[in-house]
């Protein structure tokens, strides 16, 4: 799950972490408001899920609450177009007004899993505002790492060690990048974080450090037992076919191919994206159905595979398990009569109750239904079809 800006402030804040004062807004006026109230220059944001904002001319300085409108009035209006959101972009429905600062150095400060020491790293460097990527690839060394322990978190000597890095060495400034720091950390242990990060870290002409960006995400799993996180979910954020899917204890995610898979579990679901793949195709999305799947739970994961208009050809791959050949096969039944089948659906059932699937399919006998004989064969046919 992820968050807008103002709340990863929020959290950031009541962490301990400075942040410059700021208000959430989604009108021009309210915008103008907003930066009345703050006084001062001040910095439009668009409160979205994509990051490259700034270049993309979604984070605007303004001298005036007047230039503050018009800056609102254009994001709010045009679709935001950056490297992370492909070239269709998305729209802005949210603003953050804050209090602009004066920037003296960029710094960037994240954590994150590392999933192949699995344990959090906490990485830093010198080089902040630009993308993390761009550094990483063009100047690794400027990028400083510290793994944690995944339950004593940041140490003492780690701390030092990474303000080090940063280069502060003034003491008050010291001081105030340990905070931050603690507090980064802290808001990752305490919320089960996939990434919390700060980028860029300031430090103004004075000598203050501020965080003026902030980006994080969630682990899913562990979001049941944050009631904070949980009120923080935005829906109208999240693709909507996979919070349908959601909503039917279904896991769907879209992909950019043409071909709808429909398996049981997930490394079921791998290996059929990668079959599809060895036969030329490419994978629309997948929707995996689980183990212990209800007929209605399945008729409604055909409606969402096949709503799916860039969807043109389907692959059912089920292994009956848990999971019944018959319930799916009688899905398949209900989702033809109900939506009908747009496009060829290649099936493939293997497992528990396999043979009455089988009859359920013939006697039904649906038009663009076409079964295969094993994994293999239902890859070519279905990459066959949409060719
Ligand atoms: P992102 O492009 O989506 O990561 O958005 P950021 O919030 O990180 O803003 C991008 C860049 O805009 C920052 O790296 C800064 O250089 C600049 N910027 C953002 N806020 C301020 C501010 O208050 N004052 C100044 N001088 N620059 C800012
Ligand atoms: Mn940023």
């Amino acid at each position: 799950m992820k968050i807008h800006e103002y709340q990863a402030r929020e959290l950031l804040t009541d962490a301990g972490v400075p942040v410059p004062p700021s208000h959430v807004v989604q009108t021009p006026d309210a915008a103008m408001n907003a930066a009345r109230q703050i006084g001062g220059r001040t910095v439009v944001k668009a409160q979205v899920f994509a990051g490259g904002r700034g270049k993309a001319g979604f984070v605007k300085l303004c001298e005036s609450p007047e230039e503050v409108r018009s800056a609102a009035e254009f994001m709010l209006s045009n679709r935001m177009v950056s490297p992370q959101t492909g070239a269709e972009g998305i729209a802005v429905k949210r603003l953050l007004v804050a209090a602009a600062v004066d920037i003296e150095s960029e710094y960037y400060v994240a954590v994150v899993v590392d999933r192949a020491k699995r344990c959090p790293v906490v990485m830093v460097s010198r080089e902040g505002g630009v993308e993390i990527e761009v550094v990483a690839k063009e100047n690794p060394g400027a990028i400083e790492k510290c793994w944690l322990h995944p339950h004593m978190g940041l140490l003492g000597f780690q701390t030092a060690h990474l303000i080090t890095a940063l280069g502060f060495t003034d003491k008050d400034q010291a001081k105030a990048a340990g905070k931050v720091l603690r507090g980064l950390v802290d808001v990752f242990y305490k919320y089960d974080c996939g990434l919390a990060e700060i980028n860029p870290l300031i430090r103004t002409p004075e000598g203050e450090i501020l965080a003026i960006d902030a980006k994080m995400n969630f682990d899913d799993n562990a979001v049941f037992r944050h009631k904070q996180l949980q009120e923080m979910f935005d829906p109208t954020e999240e693709n909507p076919m996979e919070l349908r899917a959601k909503d039917h204890n279904l896991s769907y995610i879209a992909l950019d191919g043409n071909i709808g898979c429909l398996v049981n579990g997930a490394g079921l679901a791998m290996s059929t994206m990668d079959i599809i793949k060895l036969h030329g195709g490419e994978p629309a999305n997948f929707l995996d159905v689980g183990g212990s799947v209800t007929a209605e739970e399945a008729t409604e994961a055909f409606r969402i595979v096949l709503a799916d208009e860039k969807v043109k050809g389907v692959l059912v791959n089920i292994f009956g398990g848990i999971a019944k050949c018959d319930t799916i096969a009688e899905a398949l039944i209900t989702a033809a009569k109900e939506v009908g089948f747009n496009v060829p659906v290649v099936v493939r059932l293997e497992g528990t109750n396999v043979e009455r699937a089988r009859e359920l399919l013939k006697e039904a006998n649906i038009s663009q239904l076409i079964p295969a004989e094993d994994l293999t064969d239902a890859a070519a046919k279905v990459c066959a079809n949409v060719a």
